[in-house]
């Protein structure tokens, strides 16, 4: 081998490693969107919001047992097993979701930080809801969706998203496979049972984390709440925030946008 040839392998090299060094630089260039100080101060209000909620419903499950600790130990052990089990459960698609929706889906999922290969998007008539996320499935029952316009539609997915995010699905299953015996089947709790508690929380948690992402997503989720209000009425169940709360909420988060971007 002579100089040239050494000189042809070594361009070759620099040539080959520098495809996996400009792939990461490439990454790095696309910056996220700048927060105002605005936005930054209304997300670490509604942050904090959040934390104090979420040691009272823990310190409701320690008052039966069920502490965060040993959720996320469980949870870190069944997380695969809950994923699996309610895909033979659920995922059982019927038709296809649009290329409408897909690619909208796809969008939010990107905007949150969540990389849509990992996430199996299937359609489904049998939801009375619009959407419901598992820890890596999401459901779309895209009839009660079209009810709804883009910014509300943008939100439902928005929502379900944060529940990817926070891992919602698989610490509910932990948690009631804690409960006593005669708990564990009941879908339907009495409202003041911890389990419930931790429900309404983690739907306030969802609606919240989307909504302060930025005065876009604070308008969707008003967009929202004001369309499901329409549409459903004002339901109050164990399960969720009465709705009108969740239009408070929105209003609330909207208001303290304008009056802070003035
Ligand atoms: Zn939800």
């Amino acid at each position: 081998m002579n100089l040239k040839h050494l000189i042809i392998i070594l361009l070759g090299l620099i040539g080959f490693y520098g495809m996996y060094y400009f792939v990461p630089v490439q990454k790095k260039l696309v910056s996220p969107i700048e927060i105002s100080p605005e936005i930054k101060t209304l997300q670490t209000s509604f942050k904090n919001h959040i934390a104090d909620n979420a040691k009272k419903v823990w310190q409701a499950l320690s008052s039966i047992g069920i502490t965060e600790e040993r959720c996320r130990i469980v949870n870190k052990q069944r997380y695969e097993l809950y994923t699996k089990e309610t895909e033979k459960a659920f995922c059982k698609p019927e038709g296809e979701i649009s290329n409408k929706t897909k690619t909208m889906i796809n969008q939010v999922m990107l905007e949150f930080g969540v990389e849509p290969t990992d996430i199996t998007v299937i359609a489904t008539t049998k939801m009375l809801g619009t959407a419901n996320a598992c820890d890596k499935l999401l459901m779309v029952n895209e009839k009660n969706f079209s009810y709804f316009s883009e910014p509300a539609q943008k939100f439902i997915i928005g929502h379900e998203v944060q529940h990817i995010l926070n891992k919602d699905h698989s610490t509910c299953s932990v948690i009631r496979n804690l409960l006593p015996a005669q708990e564990k089947e009941q879908l339907m709790l009495p409202r003041q049972h911890p389990l419930m508690q931790f429900y309404r929380f983690k739907e306030e948690r969802a609606d919240i984390g989307a909504a302060i992402k930025n005065e876009e997503w604070a308008n969707n989720y008003l967009a929202y709440t004001k369309e499901m209000m329409e549409i459903y009425g004002n339901v109050d169940r164990p399960t969720h925030p009465k709705s009108s709360d969740r239009l408070n909420m929105a209003q609330n988060i909207v208001d303290t946008i304008n009056t802070k971007i003035v």
